[in-house]
């Protein structure tokens, strides 16, 4: 495993080179969905701190393995349904998923401060949540009043492609957004198409597959 951050930590400070960005404006959330709490305890020790996770079920069994680490960040980035929430906000420091009035005032109910980041939809696919970039600016006014919730910035998934360059108008058009917005934050990017990502502003890219190998099951 330790080749394989080294990987992309180079992948990563090159992107950043070529963008003229500082190393340190882009976290590396390493997104260890399918995989058991060990690996989160070994890129912990290989000097990762921020992970990422899909399913609240799958990480509620992780989360007494790794609660220890001193440090450590855990964000959703799975899609969250609000009766989940409560569960959610015990569990993770950072929701990337928000995607509706509904789930905000959830979370925000539980009492927790954390951060959270709205999810845009910003491809046709069925499969894909995410607020409508049109619907962004009503629920930043919806979420105001929800004083725990700290919104950092939008988060996306563009439509799957083995080639990165299909990923750039749509981290592009995220950038954009989130400027309209005044929102900080940049959830975009992974294995693929990192290098895109960050040449397009990204602040957090979430690598799965480069850093743990394929989820398949052979
Ligand atoms: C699985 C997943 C990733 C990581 O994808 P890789 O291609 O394995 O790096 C990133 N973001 C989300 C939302 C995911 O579900």
């Amino acid at each position: 495993m330790r080749l394989r951050i080294e990987e992309v930590e180079a992948r990563i400070a090159a992107a950043c080179r070529k963008a003229g960005r500082e190393r340190d404006s882009v976290l590396l959330l390493a997104v260890t969905k399918v995989f058991p709490a060990s690996a989160i305890v070994e890129a912990y020790s290989f000097g990762l701190r921020d992970f990422g996770e899909n399913y609240v079920q799958e990480f509620e069994t992780k989360a007494p393995l790794v609660r220890s680490l001193d440090g450590a960040r855990f964000h959703l980035i799975g899609h969250l349904q609000s009766n989940k929430s409560r569960r959610a906000a015990e569990l993770f420091d950072t929701v990337q998923t928000v995607d509706s009035e509904k789930l905000a005032r959830r979370l925000n109910e539980c009492g927790r401060p954390m951060d959270v980041m709205i999810e845009v939809k910003l491809s046709e696919e069925a499969s894909k949540h995410g607020c409508e970039p049109g619907q962004i600016g009503a629920l930043i006014s919806a979420m105001r009043p929800f004083e725990y919730l700290r919104l950092r910035g939008l988060m996306t998934m563009p439509p799957w492609s083995d080639d990165p360059e299909t990923a750039r108008p749509y981290f592009r058009r995220l950038r954009a957004l989130a400027e309209e917005h005044g929102l900080r934050e940049l959830s975009m990017g992974m294995s693929g198409d990192l290098e895109v990502a960050i040449e397009e502003g990204s602040t957090i890219v979430r690598v799965g597959t480069a850093l743990f190998g394929s989820r398949r099951v052979e």
